[in-house]
């Protein structure tokens, strides 16, 4: 197999190998990266997943991407070690199933892209005897899952900013106790500001002796991990080549991309689900054709959907063929026939999301949190507008109901029972810093304790 290379959406930027996308994150021309093709799975490799556990599933899939830059017994000693959580397919009702994505160390889905992404930079950056410093700014659980998944990884530093008084306590422990190559700054403002530094940061030619990178959601290193688990959850559900009714709750549209993805290598989907809560600018652009971003995003109680432009519908639109930059301009039209075949895309909104996770518990004893809620309810609009009939369906979970008590107390009567992750939490010792949200002061910061090697 030729190593893969992989090409910007803007289409102005030199072709690289999975390396340096990685390490690169965001392309020179703003656009994302993308792999030039797909490789394809036979119905038979894919039919064998039935009898391989998850670990093993996620090396078969992604060494067709790592061809060339990581050899494979590295890659199979990866997969084991960053997938060491269960991943639940709980039954609700025929052939439908719930799969939860909340069992690994930060209790939401984005551990299973950043814990293989960490240790792929870990090892990159180690064979290139450099050092890396990430900065990341959060609203809570990016930054808990990428400061969990480089915790003690080699060769690299984490810096999390968050914004003091928007973060849950249990969210800020998440990222304060883990010590070690994990540093984080409260910052006297809003997640904005946060932001705003971190870029300042990442553009300032004073700054050029410090290797910085983002590690965020656009990085395809967070998308390829991504479409396992649906490779995962055919192999339980479906025969071989059977096609799968998928509903993915949607923010930035990475979680999506990863079924997209494996659709393109060879996976049997019936219908993509896509349902987003009021941050409606998708579903509107599937009904009419044209795309307008929501700004301000609209605030919701599925907080990690808040995105009134996702990032990455610039590769859906690259997917089926058409164009469009980082500003939300499509410069030339994808097939929309094709995808509203393959796709299906619901608004929920905040209060339709609360009935659900009464009615999900009512109905069927199905514990959902608000983004899981997002899901179930848009997998309900799909099979009222088409019957299901005896296709195989899986929703997804993605954050644990113990993320949301007071949500959960209000609407069920009842807390949810903490995972161990989170419930060990409130005894470890925290350790941050604070700064106010001035540019100055964070520039010394990162002179002082990042400036030599
Ligand atoms: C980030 C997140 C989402 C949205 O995923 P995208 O890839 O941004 O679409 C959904 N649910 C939870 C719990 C999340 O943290």
């Amino acid at each position: 197999m030729e190593p893969l290379l992989f090409y910007s959406t803007n289409g102005k930027a030199p072709l690289v190998g999975l390396r340096d996308a990685l390490l690169k994150g965001q392309t020179p021309d703003r656009g994302l990266y993308l792999p030039q093709r797909y490789p394809r799975l036979t119905t038979e490799e894919i039919a064998a997943f039935a009898r391989q556990p998850y670990p093993k599933i996620a090396f078969e899939v992604l060494r067709r991407f790592t061809v060339g830059a990581v050899d494979d017994a590295t890659l199979h000693a990866l997969c084991t070690d960053a997938y060491n959580y269960d991943v639940p397919l709980e039954p609700v009702h025929g052939r439908v199933r719930v799969m939860r994505l909340d069992r690994g160390p930060t209790a939401s889905f984005k551990d299973f892209a950043a814990r293989l992404m960490a240790r792929l930079m870990g090892r990159f950056v180690r064979e290139a005897d450099r050092t890396l410093t990430i900065l990341t700014a959060t609203s809570g659980d990016t930054g808990s899952a990428v400061a969990s998944a480089f915790h003690g990884v080699a060769g690299i530093r984490v810096l999390v900013l968050f914004p003091v008084a928007e973060v849950s306590d249990r969210q800020r422990k998440q990222m304060t106790t883990l010590r070690d190559n994990i540093r984080t700054i409260a910052v006297d403002g809003k997640f904005d500001d946060c932001q705003a530094l971190v870029k300042r940061a990442f553009a300032d030619p004073a700054l050029t002796a410090i290797p910085l990178s983002s590690a965020n959601s656009i990085n395809i290193g967070r998308l390829l991990p991504q479409s396992v688990y649906y490779f995962y959850a055919a192999s339980r559900l479906a025969q071989p080549g059977e096609p799968l009714v998928i509903s993915v709750p949607s923010g930035n549209f990475g979680d999506m991309m990863g079924a997209v993805i494996a659709r393109e290598m060879g996976l049997s989907i019936r219908r993509l689900v896509v349902p987003v809560n009021g941050n409606n600018e998708f579903p509107r652009f599937l009904e009419t054709g044209v795309y307008e971003r929501i700004v301000p995003s609209r605030n919701c109680l599925s907080n990690a959907m808040n995105v009134g432009h996702p990032s990455n519908l610039a590769r859906l639109v690259a997917i089926y063929g058409g164009q469009m930059d980082e500003t939300g301009q499509i410069h030339r039209a994808p097939d929309m026939a094709r995808l509203r075949g393959d796709l299906f895309s619901t608004s929920v909104s905040d209060e339709q999301t609360r009935a659900t996770i009464k009615q999900a518990w009512h109905d069927h004893r199905l514990l959902l949190e608000p983004h899981g809620a997002v899901a179930w309810r848009g997998f309900q609009d799909f099979t009222q507008a088409e019957p299901l009939g005896d296709s195989p369906a899986v929703v997804l979970e993605t954050a644990h109901p113990a993320k949301f008590p007071e949500e959960i107390e209000r609407l069920l009567g009842f807390s949810p029972e903490m995972p161990p992750s989170l419930a060990a939490l409130d005894k470890l010792p925290e350790d941050y810093d604070r700064m106010a949200a001035d540019y100055d002061q964070f520039k010394q910061y990162l002179i002082n304790n990042y400036g030599h090697r």
